[in-house]
């Protein structure tokens, strides 16, 4: 059976086969056969593309790089209003800044935790060494203090 191969029909063809739409589709909206359309754009020397089936492992996906998840180094929130020796008063952080006599000599003065006597930021450099030495050198710990006590 000889297809009628109208302007119109070349021009759905071309216009499916530039979609990318499959021969197969092409013919069946056509209402032709695949062999028709591939004989057909052959004949109107159609640019080639590659099946979907072969060329969808050769395409690489190009996917964005993630960028690295930066997690922010903890900082230890440093009061910018730190207070001398003599404005320091009970429940405040008693984390000394600088050199102890000297004129900027200052304490954090943050709020403390309660119970202890600095503020959460300093507590957290106060007693990262204590906990992680403790039960290694308790009694060393504990002769100390008590020979200071
Ligand atoms: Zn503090």
């Amino acid at each position: 059976m000889a297809i009628d191969w109208t302007t119109d029909r070349i021009k759905t063809l071309m216009a499916l086969w530039a979609e990318g739409i499959s021969t197969l589709e092409i013919g069946r909206r056509l209402g032709v056969t695949k062999n028709s359309i591939v004989g057909k754009v052959h004949r109107l020397g159609l640019p080639k593309r590659q099946s979907p089936i072969n060329s969808s492992p050769r395409t690489p996906r190009v996917t964005k790089p993630t960028a690295p998840i930066r997690t922010r180094p903890q900082t230890v929130p440093i009061s910018a209003n730190m207070v001398k020796m003599e404005k320091l008063t009970l429940g405040m952080c008693k984390w000394p800044e600088g050199e102890p006599g000297h004129e900027d000599f200052r304490f954090c003065g943050q709020p403390a935790i309660e119970g202890k006597p600095y503020c959460a930021g300093h507590c957290a450099r106060a007693y990262v060494k204590s906990t992680r030495d403790r039960g290694q050198k308790p009694q060393i710990a504990t002769r100390i203090s008590s020979r200071v006590a």
